[in-house]
């Protein structure tokens, strides 16, 4: 590392060479982490498995899930992502593996796999199946060895952002490619506040008001008042509460018209 990169402080302790790679590695600031991706349990939807931290682990921060009878279970991408790696390493590591690049310098890798169900080039999503849970490689009996890596370096793993046990064994339920009921959304207005009004329609009366940018988590959509705003025009409405409706136009879902999977209220 150039030392124009430390600062002061730093710069006088390097002077002392024996602290030079403790200086470097916590007086100079990393550049800033890009967020990273809401990575899940990396089994379908609703499954329970028991996740085993250890630090004699190679690399450290790996998990091993396993469950009853597990060889030959479904392994799911833990988030969004293009599949960069569908390796077989033979007898020896990771035997057969699978990594799946996030972006950002995001990584997971997913060992000792019976069987590949993708290949490079791939892009995934959440609940998506590639591959099967084996023994493959460097490895006494069926199991999943599971790593997130940021830059290359294994991070210690979160899932929807909730640190994994360190150190131990413990249970992890997967949310991942869930099938859900509800949809989300951003409020999007010119910078006005939006009203929010117990019915779908402008005639209703207002029981609040949400600011230009907030969440909202749209239990069900209906008809009602057509509107005019931020994406156009549209009579549909979009229940946030009980009680609670906001025009569909002032709100970001990702989708024009009504969500997917969204009831009709
Ligand atoms: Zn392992």
């Amino acid at each position: 590392m150039p030392d124009r990169w430390l600062n002061p402080v730093a710069a006088r302790l390097v002077a002392a060479g024996a602290l030079v790679l403790f200086v470097v590695g916590v007086l100079v600031p990393a550049a800033p982490a890009m967020a990273a991706p809401t990575f899940k349990v990396p089994f379908p939807c609703g499954q329970s498995w028991s996740g085993q931290t250890r630090s004699g682990h190679s690399p450290a921060n790996a998990i091993d899930f396993n469950r009853t009878n597990d060889a030959g279970d479904p392994v799911v991408a833990s988030a969004p992502g293009t599949v960069d790696r569908v390796t077989d390493l033979g007898g020896t590591s990771y035997g057969k593996y699978v990594r799946i690049n996030h972006g950002n310098g995001y990584h997971t890798y997913y060992a000792h796999l019976s069987g590949f169900n993708v290949s490079v080039g791939q892009s995934v999503g959440y609940g998506k199946v590639i591959g099967w849970v084996g023994s493959t490689g460097n490895s006494s009996g069926a199991h999943l060895h599971y790593e997130q890596r940021l830059n290359g370096a294994d991070i210690k793993i979160r899932f929807s952002g909730t640190l994994a046990l360190y150190w131990g064994t413990k249970t992890y339920t997967s949310g991942n490619g869930c099938s859900s009921n509800t949809g989300s959304g951003t409020v999007r207005t010119a910078g006005a506040n939006l009203t929010v009004r117990s019915g779908p329609g402008t005639g209703y009366s207002a029981v609040g008001s949400l600011a230009n940018g907030a969440s909202v988590t749209i239990h069900c959509q209906t008809r009602g008042t057509t509107v005019t705003g931020t994406y156009g025009t549209s009579s549909i409405w979009n229940r946030i509460g009980a009680g609670r409706f906001i025009a569909d136009v002032y709100v970001y879902t990702g989708h024009d018209g009504f969500i997917p999977n969204v009831p009709r209220c």
